[in-house]
């Protein structure tokens, strides 16, 4: 028995005359996800492209688990080929999809005949093909309106694939097809869910984390760096950036007004991520903001942080709850991690009574009194870089 895994692309089938990029990229990221488990061969025909092992023995299973994280799938399934002879067809159809179908009441067959020259037409195979699924497994009853297996039958150029249904794969475009950004990744729940939805649009990214030593300890910064590493299935390897932020909380604490002290904070975070992004051809900025959750998220903090960007800052979470979020967070397994309790930077030296509407007049004048400047270049210097392979 001969197994292949078939990707139904998703939004790429509905790309013009760039379609191929799209594809590319897609193949390029299976490809980079399948590498450690044997060697595959990738076709493309009719938006789906099929991956089939070369060595006997492939742990389809993982193969399966991976390839429904990467971006620009809409579906994946899991096939068994058989050559194009009807006979040959229904002895590897019948007891391939057993498993599938004992649990199963109803099912019925569809055939898709891209082969027009095969000798029967597809209501024949559908037929055939299902009395002998009844024949084998006598409780089943077939119903064409709503079955609860669909075995499909595709008669192709060189084979004919069976499988007893699509799962649903990671949806959106292959990262790398939209640009770089770098995203601002914390120890909470928000951010690293902020990188899986702006991943899903094609962004490659980077992370950039802030930490406080002493203030923060060294588990914090490897909390960020283990959520990396549970981001890097959908993201892709990721550039991981740790910015040394005591300094600059220091100066704050003494030369700034306490109420003020945590939106500029914020416009200092984003003043050195948009630093070390324009250094690494990154054009984007990614938070995990969420309007109204916290005093540095109101309307007018936000107003004051983007005050200082010069590149797009993109905060996908926005609109979101915190139920939402975490539905999400728990979906790509960072919620664990998410809520380990350590320190994070921004909540070392929290002021009591944060101002929600702080004016941005205010603000740049506070900001503006004390010389920020050489700390600023410091942290962006002393930005310590590691790369976060997807060790899976
Ligand atoms: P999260 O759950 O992502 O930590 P949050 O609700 O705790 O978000 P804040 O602490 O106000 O909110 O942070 C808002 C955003 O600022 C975060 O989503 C993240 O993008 C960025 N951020 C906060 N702290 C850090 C940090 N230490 N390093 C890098 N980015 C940070
Ligand atoms: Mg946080």
């Amino acid at each position: 028995m001969k197994e292949l895994i078939i990707i139904k692309e998703g939004e790429i089938a509905l790309k013009g005359l760039n379609k191929s990029n799209f594809e590319d990229a897609l193949i390029r990221n299976l490809r980079h996800r399948l590498k450690s488990l044997g060697r595959f061969v990738y076709k493309r025909s009719q938006s789906t492209i099929v991956i089939m092992p070369e060595d006997d023995n492939t742990d389809l299973d993982t193969a399966m688990e991976r390839v429904s994280k990467v971006f620009g799938a809409a579906a994946v399934c899991r096939a068994v080929t058989a050559p194009k002879d009807f006979e040959e067809i229904c002895a590897a159809a019948v007891p391939y999809i057993a498993e599938s179908i004992m649990q199963a009441k109803t099912f019925k067959v569809e055939a898709k005949r891209s082969d027009k020259k095969f000798p029967m037409n597809s209501p024949e195979i559908c037929k055939e093909l299902g009395g002998r699924i009844l024949d084998a497994y006598p409780h089943l009853n077939v119903d064409v309106k709503n079955p609860d297996v669909t075995v499909t039958v595709e008669i192709r150029d060189t084979n004919a694939y069976i499988h007893a249904g699509n799962l649903p794969a990671a949806g959106g475009i292959p990262v790398g097809t939209s640009g770089k950004a770098l995203l601002l990744l914390s120890g909470g729940i928000d951010s690293p869910v902020a990188a899986y939805m702006m991943a899903k649009r094609g962004i490659q990214l980077a992370a950039v984390h802030f930490v406080s030593p002493p203030y923060t300890s060294e588990r914090a910064r490897l909390k960020a760096e283990r959520l990396c590493e549970k981001l890097a299935p959908w993201c892709g390897d990721m550039p991981f950036y740790c910015v040394p932020f005591t300094e600059i909380q220091e100066a704050l604490r003494g030369n700034c007004p306490e109420e003020l002290f945590t939106v500029i904070m914020r416009r200092l975070m984003l003043e050195i991520a948009q630093r070390i992004a324009g250094k690494n051809d990154m054009h984007a900025l990614v938070t995990g903001e969420s309007v109204g959750q916290v005093a540095s998220q109101t309307m007018g903090a936000i107003v004051c942080t983007d005050d200082v960007c010069r590149m797009p800052v993109f905060r996908p979470v926005i609109g979101m709850d915190k139920i939402e979020i975490t539905a999400l967070a728990r979906k790509i397994d960072t919620f664990d991690i998410s809520v380990e309790p350590y320190e994070d930077c921004c909540t070392v030296f929290t002021p009591k009574h944060p101002k929600t509407r702080p004016s941005l007049s205010e603000v740049r004048t506070a900001q503006d009194s004390f010389d920020y400047e050489p700390l600023i270049e410091k942290a962006v210097n002393g930005a310590e870089l590691k790369i976060i392979k997807n060790s899976f």
